[in-house]
């Protein structure tokens, strides 16, 4: 009986023995698996910090080229640090307030908000910028930005464009384009991208074509031989229209060539230096301040 008692003992403080042995060498099973969590989410946690830092730079990266690029070419202003960054402080959902009691998720959560509203105010602006680009692009396509008559079949041109004496009707009155001497049937090109508002047989302009290239602008092709495009027709910058002539008050095949802006006569001159060279240019304007009679 006493052997029993003291073996019955001896379990008992063995048994005991391993409990603290155990407890201090193994973490219990649900505190490792806190652990093991916490290790992860931790993890996780450093790599959206990543993200949001590689994104912020992304950002950073656009915002200049918006603001020093961009906006540079396409004459608007460039956004206000009010307009892009106003707001960032603005209305939380709802469980911001859970998790601002952890301060290393609330400061996340703070540039991560803020890197939103970012994006939403670059996105915004980035449709701007495309929709000024189209209009831009459009408006340069129907600017009459050339010759209407290839340099190689341009004989001569007459660049006076003002009061000067007619060669017909005798008296002196405004000459309002430009004419250029070139032979018989030498392509005429639209000079803009447009729309034909007319093309018929006048007694003084001879076969002519008013084309409308929006944007103000107008350009009219006067004494062709022929016209080939009727009203309505839409027409490319560089397409071929017609053919120089020598009809309706002229004194020889040429093509008087007007521009409008606005519905006022200016100097088409202004508009196609892009096919001369400066020297060519300034030739011109020359010759035109000397010019006193023109070819209609
Ligand atoms: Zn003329």
């Amino acid at each position: 009986m006493r052997r029993t008692g003291i073996f019955l003992a001896a379990s008992f403080v063995t048994a005991l023995a391993l409990f603290f042995w155990y407890i201090n060498n193994f973490t219990p099973i649900g505190e490792q698996y806190l652990q093991d969590e916490n290790f992860t989410l931790r993890a996780e946690w450093k790599q959206l910090e990543e993200h949001i830092a590689h994104a912020n730079h992304n950002l950073d990266e656009l915002i200049n080229q918006d603001d020093h690029n961009y906006r540079v070419i396409l004459d608007l202003q460039p956004l206000s640090p009010n307009e892009r960054y106003a707001g960032t402080g603005g209305a939380k959902p709802d469980y911001f307030d859970d998790v601002q009691q952890y301060s290393l998720i609330a400061s996340t959560f703070k540039r991560f908000e803020k890197l939103k509203h970012q994006l939403d105010v670059e996105q915004q602006s980035y449709e701007e910028l495309s929709k000024t680009a189209d209009r831009k692009l459009a408006m340069w396509a129907s600017r009459p930005a050339i010759q209407p008559i290839d340099n190689k079949d341009l004989t001569r041109l007459h660049t006076i464009f003002g009061m000067r004496f007619h060669p017909l009707l005798g008296y002196v009155r405004p000459h309002k384009g430009l004419d250029f001497t070139a032979p018989h049937g030498t392509p005429v090109y639209a000079t803009g991208d447009g729309r034909v508002d007319n093309s018929y047989y006048s007694s003084s302009y001879g076969n002519v074509i008013y084309l409308n290239h929006g944007f103000g602008f107008e350009t009219r092709y006067a004494h062709l031989s022929k016209y080939i495009v009727q009203p309505g027709d839409k027409v490319k910058r560089g397409q071929i229209i017609g053919y120089v002539g020598n009809t309706g008050t002229s004194v020889s095949d040429h093509l008087h060539y007007e521009v409008l802006f606005q519905g006022e006569h200016i100097n088409p001159i202004n508009f196609f230096q892009r096919d001369l060279s400066n020297q060519e240019y300034e030739k011109l304007i020359v010759q035109g301040e000397k010019e006193i009679i023109s070819l209609d």
